[in-house]
């Protein structure tokens, strides 16, 4: 089993070396091999994702990534910029599944900004359709407005798209994740005002034919966004659009306590798959060994479940995790009265301790 390991930019390479630390403790076997990935493979090869590395993706049974991306980088072209990386290797490797769970874990329900009985035993699942929509369109850049409101003035736009068979097969997944689960799916679109998202609505509608033992029901993403403050524990599925899912997980990721809890899995058909921690590269604190390395170990543990086929090992690790968090083991980002606060290497040293 080889995987490819990409650590990226910022804090990508300190969280990803705790996740290689739990992994390697584990002795499975696996072979890992690391390549640069986004700005820092800029700065070696002058490309963001470099074809050396897009390969070692490919050949890979799996990719653990890190993340990429620096506000030094803004103002390059956008297609050298370190995020054009992710973006390319979802394409390439057709990775158009992206399953984020969002669970409050009981020792960390301080920690989320939410009042403790709204989160307390919180486990849902966001499934983002991830090579689609309004990232994938066609972009056009600033040029004069020919026919705006205000002849003249600059105009820039991105358009919005989806294909049958996109919202076909996103529909499965979060269908049969459903089955697995409390079998209720929630589909969150815009179809009141998008042409796109009323396709997106029909065809949820038509697949959900097929899987009579889920319930089905259908949102606005507006509405989706203030239900997930106000009662997130009425969700148990909810699939949505490359856009809309982006958004939707970040908000999610703060009923857990932390975004450095929420790790994630990008699937293709063949279930290969790429698996990152939902968070960015954190430029803010990177190099200060204070970032949480939770959301990458577990990402890890999604990927022997979801490519390595190796569920035991992945419960293995989420319940070390537990345990850690029990012990009050606590990075920055989670923090609170009461519990003990370490460093990224330190959390990383409490999981593998506890695995032992
Ligand atoms: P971010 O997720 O990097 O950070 C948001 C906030 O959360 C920051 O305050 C950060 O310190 C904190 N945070 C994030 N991860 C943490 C962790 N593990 N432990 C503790 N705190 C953590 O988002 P941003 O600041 O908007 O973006 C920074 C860079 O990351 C940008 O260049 C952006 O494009 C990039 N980005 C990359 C990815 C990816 O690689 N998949 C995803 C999102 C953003």
């Amino acid at each position: 089993m080889k995987i490819a390991v990409l650590p990226g930019d910022g804090i990508g390479t300190e969280i990803v070396a705790e996740a290689i630390k739990v992994l390697r403790a584990m002795d499975l076997g696996l072979e890992m091999e690391s390549a640069m990935v986004g700005g820092a493979a800029y700065e070696a090869y002058g490309h963001p994702l470099p074809d050396a590395t897009l390969r070692l993706a490919k050949e890979a049974d799996a990719v653990l990534f890190g993340a990429v991306g620096d506000w030094k980088y803004d103002k390059l072209e956008r297609a050298l910029r370190p995020e054009q990386a992710i973006l390319g290797l979802r394409k390439n490797l057709g990775l158009f599944a992206n399953l984020r769970p969002a669970i409050c874990y009981e020792q960390l329900v301080d920690a989320s900004s939410l009042k403790p009985e709204l989160v307390a035993g919180l486990d849902i699942l966001i499934i983002r359709e991830l090579t689609g929509d309004i990232y994938f369109g066609q972009p056009r850049g600033r040029r004069t407005a020919v026919d705006g409101h205000f002849p003249g003035s600059e105009e820039a736009f991105d358009t919005m798209r989806y294909s049958r068979p996109e919202i076909e097969r996103i529909a499965h997944v979060a269908f049969q994740a459903a089955r697995k689960r409390n079998k209720r799916v929630t589909s969150v679109d815009k179809a009141n005002v998008l042409e796109t998202f009323q396709l997106w609505k029909d065809v949820v509608t038509e697949v959900s034919a097929q899987y009579p033992d889920v319930a089905l029901d259908h949102m606005y993403v507006d509405n989706a966004a203030m239900q997930l403050v106000k009662a997130p524990k009425k969700f148990d599925v909810v699939v949505t659009g490359n856009m809309f899912g982006d958004i939707l997980s970040d908000e999610a990721s703060m009923l857990t306590g932390s975004i450095g809890m929420l790790p994630s899995a990008s699937l293709s058909a063949s279930r290969q798959g790429l698996y990152e921690p939902s968070h960015g590269s954190a430029p803010d604190i990177a190099g200060q060994g204070i970032a949480n390395p939770l959301a990458t170990i577990l990402s890890a543990a999604m990927m022997l479940r979801f490519s390595l086929n190796q569920e035991a090992q992945a419960a293995r690790i989420e319940q070390a995790v537990k345990a850690v968090l029990a012990q009050g083991l606590r990075t920055a980002d989670i923090h609170s009265l009461g519990t003990t606060r370490v460093s990224t290497r330190e959390m990383g040293d409490a999981v593998v301790r506890s695995l032992k």
